[in-house]
């Protein structure tokens, strides 16, 4: 059965391509949130045509969610012959934009040298392509699977996933007895298990000054001055104590085992007007600090080290004054190695690939994190075809051999963890 079932999606190639192609020719870029009903409905009437039952669920009240721009979100289910398991496939429909530097259109769905080329082909359209086709080859060669299986395409993953998988967890559609094994086709790499990500905290901190001319900035207190200073500590006293610490989850790339943290941004005084300055001394800097974090650190303890330092340079530098505020925080999660989703898929890319899957931790967040959180599910991985390095970069492809192989893995993996395969 099982080279049967890995015959049929090797015929389905140009199936699988022109599927992946299709989607990628959906510009489902967030923000704003483009086109979501779109990609959601062509997904949702495909699998309606292969007997899924198919619902749509608009993420409604949740950021960014609006008539102009519904967060609309797809589930599909099939019932097996009979009782057993669900397995559920996840994917985000949504793309980042573009950005420079593209040699094809990006939203053309290219084909070029054994490969699908456009926003969102790694990230994560061809994942979402191969999981279809998987549970349609299983479907077509009549396997009388136990349990259920499931497809889902969701919304805003890029932006927190609130409005998809965060919203749909928050009802019921990540939790037992509804769903038993999750397995996202993030673009991970063909041979790579990932079994979760290192926590996440985002805050803001803002310094003060007092305003003044800037000619005369003697008069007044740069709040730029204040966060170039904390900046300095940052550089200097937080970071070299947190790039010696490792943690023993196996996250890749290697750089991303210590624990890390990013200015994303810097804003400090008044905006320029047409291109004209204000001369003024900056009364108010604005600085957004992502920090990443392990897990085997506390983050009550990540959250002090910051403040502590900016206390610290409250009770020695002169007219120094800040407020810090939590903008986004995830805890890291894990699942299990042992766990059935992590089994299965190792096994099912020993079978199809002929090698040992590595397994890998990702350095940021994805939507496994509302499954563990609202779903309180556990048994749930990250698999798919994409190259982990590709993803929001220009020209981005997806392998399709890769593709192929990875829709073989998904197909066995899903038999396995219904007790179907033999
Ligand atoms: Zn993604």
């Amino acid at each position: 059965m099982r080279e049967r079932l890995a015959k049929r999606i090797e015929d389905k190639r140009e199936e699988l391509v022109a599927l992946a192609q299709a989607l990628v020719r959906i510009p489902t870029v967030n923000p704003p949130g483009e086109a979501y009903t779109e990609c959601a409905q062509f997904v949702g009437r495909r699998l309606a045509a292969r007997g899924f039952g198919v619902e749509y669920v608009r993420g409604v009240g949740s950021r960014g969610d609006s008539d102009r721009h519904p967060r609309t979100n797809v589930v599909a289910h099939r019932e097996g012959s009979r009782p057993g398991p669900c397995v559920h496939f996840n994917s985000h429909i949504d793309v980042v934009e573009t950005g420079y530097g593209w040699t094809v259109d990006p939203f053309a769905g290219v084909v070029k040298d054994g490969r699908v080329y456009g926003r969102g082909a790694c990230d994560m359209k061809g994942g979402l392509a191969a999981s279809i086709v998987a549970v349609e080859a299983i479907l077509e060669e009549g396997i009388a699977f136990a349990g259920a299986l499931e497809i889902s395409g969701t919304v805003d993953e890029e932006s927190g996933g609130f409005g998809g998988v965060g919203y749909l967890a928050e009802r019921g559609y990540f939790s037992r007895p509804r769903v038993d094994h999750v397995i996202i086709p993030e673009p991970l790499d063909v041979d790579r298990v990932c079994v979760g990500h290192r926590g996440v905290w985002w805050s803001q901190v803002e310094t003060r000054g007092r305003i003044a001319h800037g000619s005369m900035p003697f008069l007044g207190d740069s709040a730029i001055q204040h966060m170039a200073a904390f900046l300095h500590a940052l550089e200097h006293d937080l970071a070299p104590r947190l790039r010696v610490r490792r943690t023993a989850q196996p996250v890749v790339p290697a750089g991303a085992r210590a624990s890390t943290l990013n200015v994303n941004s810097v804003h400090g005084g008044e905006p320029e007007h047409d291109g004209l300055p204000t001369p003024v001394v900056a009364h108010s800097c604005r600085a957004i600090l992502d920090r990443r974090y392990l897990v085997e650190e506390r983050p009550e303890d990540v959250k002090a080290e910051i403040v502590g330092l900016l206390e610290g340079l409250r009770a020695t530098r002169p007219g120094f004054d800040f407020s810090i505020a939590d903008v986004m925080e995830f805890p890291p999660v894990f699942t299990d190695p042992d766990a059935p989703v992590v089994q299965a898929v190792t096994q099912a890319i020993r079978e199809v690939l002929g090698r040992e899957a590595e397994l890998v931790a990702s350095p940021g967040t994805y939507d496994q994190k509302h499954v563990f959180r609202a779903g309180k599910l556990r048994d749930c991985i990250a698999y798919g075809p994409g190259i982990l390095d590709l993803a929001h970069q220009p020209d981005e492809y997806v392998v399709i051999d890769d593709m192929v192989q990875s829709a073989k893995v998904m197909a066995l993996a899903a038999l396995r963890l219904q007790g179907t395969a033999s």
